[in-house]
C-alpha cells in the first residue's frame, strides 16, 4: 500500500530436498551460491541473500526442484 516499498525477489533453498550436487553453483551470475557447502545433515546449497538477485537461473538446473523465488518486500527510510 506503501508507495514507498519495494518488491524483489530473492532465492532461497529447501533444504529438504536438495542433495547438493552443485549445478546451481555454475547458474549464478552473481556467485549468490557458495563454492563452500555447509549442512548440518549432509552437503546443501546455501544462497547469499545479500548477493542473489532473484534473477532466477538457477531454478531451472535444480534436479530437485529444490530453489524457490520468494517476494521479499522492503521500504525505503
Ligand atoms: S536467483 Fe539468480 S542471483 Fe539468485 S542465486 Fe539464483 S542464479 Fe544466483
Ligand atoms: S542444484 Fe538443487 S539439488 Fe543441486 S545443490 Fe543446487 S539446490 Fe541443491
Amino acid at each position: 500500500m506503501s508507495d514507498a516499498a519495494t518488491d524483489s525477489y530473492i532465492a532461497v533453498i529447501i533444504i529438504k530436498d536438495c542433495i547438493g550436487c552443485a549445478l546451481c553453483i555454475e547458474a549464478c551470475e552473481v556467485e549468490a551460491i557458495p563454492q563452500t557447502f555447509t549442512g548440518y545433515i549432509s552437503t546443501i546449497a546455501q544462497i547469499d541473500k545479500n548477493l542473489c538477485n532473484g534473477c532466477g537461473k538457477c531454478l531451472p538446473l535444480c534436479p530437485q526442484n529444490a530453489i524457490k523465488l520468494v517476494k521479499i518486500s522492503y521500504s525505503q527510510y
